[in-house]
């Protein structure tokens, strides 16, 4: 597709060995690829510049910088960039999703449209016209650039953190229509934008070299000239978090002496008012931290600690509605990022260890600033990031176990509440001591209907019990599982084997698929139906997309390799902390045909199969076997199709 608009992207890259290949190919893969890639190696002791050569791609390598990525970043503009219409700035551990390029031209186009001319002259001046400060009349600025909204992907403790401080994060600029950063890991910028930023005499190109937070500085200048800088409302970034605390602390610690540097040499303006407000209430929340420390540890001192409803269970309560209120609004959570909003210990450790940045970074920022000196932070967080790299699992700081610990003392004193069982469950030990006979129970006389239970996200520690117990109910079941519980759980998915279950595939990482190159998403489905096979012999016969998010060419090439796409027309929605008997009203709904959704990742599950049991029971239905239909299905409910059927088992 050939387009009169230039767009040249540009990835500086430093010791990027382990992520630079995914970067490159997912520009590549890009529905609308950029017309030149500039790939920017500089100082690298790595094989950084060797695997970009691999790709058609343009590869500048430059010695170590000075002035490092700023000064990567300028001298690819002016050799390549100085003329684009857009420049797409990437971090070389940043993943794009096919759409990204296309939609970000869109909306450059889509605003050249409306203000007449690409070469839009912003109402310039450095200062004499006020900005404006409304969102209505920001919205009429010409656009300077467009940040993605970057997120990471992982199950681990400190990424499920980090992912929900960039939702929120996110979610705010896209509230107000406007960002103060267009962030280096992902952003597209004006063209000419750039070009007036560049003539501006205080640099060699767009990007300065006397801050540590060059994105920060850049939207500064370009919403200075009159330009509107926002977060695009549909391109998405994955890049990598920060794996441990250290590292976390070291990213953070730049960002913020960067920003409060830049914050001082730049004054209270307009433009910067809501970033000083931000400062401010992060000061605040970090003060009013130490304070409620404070008081505490003098109430305790002189005795005076009482249990108060308000303060032990209102209050907590008040920030668990927000916080879980919050948490779906989180791109591609999972129950377990639920569960930490829930547990609210989790981002409560977060939060104190934001207060430990912010403070430290108000008192080192002046510190710096009045000595002149300046301290690399890049080469710290830099440091940081290697060391996780090199002994990756061993070097779990003490800090993630400390708050892992309350977390898990949390879980406990929650669920004492829930001990006593509900009368008529079976509980775990129970069903322990019925041993290996069938239930007394043969199913019913007539089977006048035939439903499929289906079970995503395992296997667990409690897939192998629920497997025996449903078929000492008589009952079958499909179980969807992901690559990574398999591998943790073998032995689970060798009993489902055993017990006769269906096995389906639910990808290795559970990812929305449609969100990623349609060549991983076809490698995450193959992938797991590999694993799966090594470990039971046989491959799955099913698919479902996680999050039941697929398309066309998703269903296509499951059922091309066997596994024809099964999504589900009952959703007991059990995953939201149901009970047992709350699960089984919505299993009381179900009619012939019906291909019920659960989860198999609690103990209640196993409660439930008893219910399960005579609810099924009452109905006259029977459990059946999914197989491929040749007709497609149209679910209303979730407005796709599948072409499944329930069958007689
Ligand atoms: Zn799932």
């Amino acid at each position: 597709m050939s387009s009169e608009r230039h767009i040249v992207a540009l990835v500086p890259a430093y010791n990027e060995e382990e992520s630079i290949a995914a970067t490159i190919e997912a520009v590549l893969n890009q529905e609308r690829v950029p017309d030149k890639i500039v790939i920017i190696p500089n100082g690298c002791s790595d094989r950084t510049a060797d695997i970009a050569r691999t790709f058609p791609v343009t590869v500048m390598e430059l010695p170590r910088l000075e002035h490092k990525k700023s000064e990567a970043l300028n001298r690819a503009w002016l050799q390549y960039a100085q003329d684009a219409d857009v420049v797409i700035c990437l971090d070389a551990d940043t993943v794009l999703p096919p759409n990204a390029i296309g939609d970000w031209e869109q909306e450059f186009v889509y605003d050249w449209a409306r203000h007449g001319s690409q070469a839009v002259t912003a109402f310039a001046g450095t200062g004499s016209s006020p900005a404006p400060l409304r969102s209505r009349d920001i919205r009429e600025l010409p656009l300077g650039g467009s940040s993605s909204k970057f997120t990471m992907l992982g199950k681990d403790f400190l990424t499920r953190l980090q992912r929900a401080e960039f939702s929120r994060w996110t979610d705010t600029a896209l509230r107000r229509g406007w960002t103060s950063v267009l962030a280096g890991t992902g952003a597209a910028i004006s063209g000419e934008a750039l070009r007036q930023v560049a003539a501006m005499d205080d640099r060699e190109g767009p990007w300065i070299y006397s801050s540590q937070v060059e994105d920060f500085e850049l939207t500064y200048r370009i919403r200075q000239l009159g330009y509107r800088c926002q977060v695009s409302p549909t391109v998405r970034a994955y890049t990598d978090a920060m794996k441990t605390v250290k590292a976390l602390w070291g990213q953070r610690m730049k960002w913020q002496v960067g920003t409060i540097e830049d914050l001082l040499k730049i004054g209270v303006n307009r433009l910067t008012v809501m970033d000083w407000f931000q400062q401010l209430s992060g000061m605040f929340s970090a003060f009013a931290r130490y304070l409620w420390v404070a008081v505490i540890l003098t109430l305790c001192l002189v005795g005076h600690l009482r249990f108060q409803w308000l303060w032990w269970v209102a209050v907590p309560l008040f920030f668990v509605v927000l916080q879980v209120k919050h948490a779906h609004r989180i791109p591609h959570r999972d129950r377990v990022d639920v569960l930490y909003a829930f547990l609210i210990i989790p981002s409560e450790a977060f939060a104190w260890l934001r207060a430990g940045w912010f403070t430290a970074a108000w008192i080192q920022a002046p510190v710096d600033l009045i000595r002149g000196r300046h301290k690399d932070r890049w080469g710290l967080q830099y440091r940081a990031e290697a060391f996780r790299r090199g002994l990756v699992g061993k070097l779990r700081l003490a800090g993630i176990r400390v708050v892992a610990a309350s977390g898990i003392a949390t879980v406990a004193l929650l669920s004492i509440g829930n001990l006593v069982p509900a009368s008529g469950l079976p509980t775990v030990e129970a069903i322990a001591r019925t041993g290996t006979g069938a239930i007394n129970h043969s199913g019913p006389a007539t089977c006048r209907g035939y439903v499929a239970l289906t079970y995503d996200d395992g296997p667990t520690q409690y897939t192998a019990a629920t497997s025996d117990l449903l078929r000492r109910y008589g009952l079958h079941a499909a179980f969807f599982l992901t690559g990574e519980h398999t591998e943790l759980n073998p032995d689970a998915v060798r009993a489902l084997a055993a017990d006769g279950q269906m096995i389906g595939n639910h990808t290795v990482t559970h990812p929305h698929l449609t969100d990623l190159p349609i060549s991983q998403a076809k490698q995450e489905i193959l992938d797991n139906a590999d694993l799966i096979e090594a470990v039971t012999g046989q491959r799955p016969t099913l698919f479902r997309p996680p999050y039941g998010d697929t398309n066309d060419k998703l269903s296509a090439f499951a059922l091309r390799n066997g596994m024809p796409e099964t999504l589900w027309t009952l959703d007991t929605n059990d995953w939201i902390g149901k009970t047992p008997s709350q699960v089984d009203d919505e299993i009381g709904k179900a009619k012939d045909g019906d291909i019920i959704l659960m989860h198999d990742d609690e103990d209640t599950d196993i409660k439930t199969v008893a219910l399960i049991a005579s609810t099924l029971r009452r109905l006259d239905l029977c459990t059946g076997r999914i197989v491929p239909d040749s007709a497609s299905h149209h679910i209303p409910l979730l407005d796709k199709s599948h072409s499944v059927k329930v069958v007689p088992w």
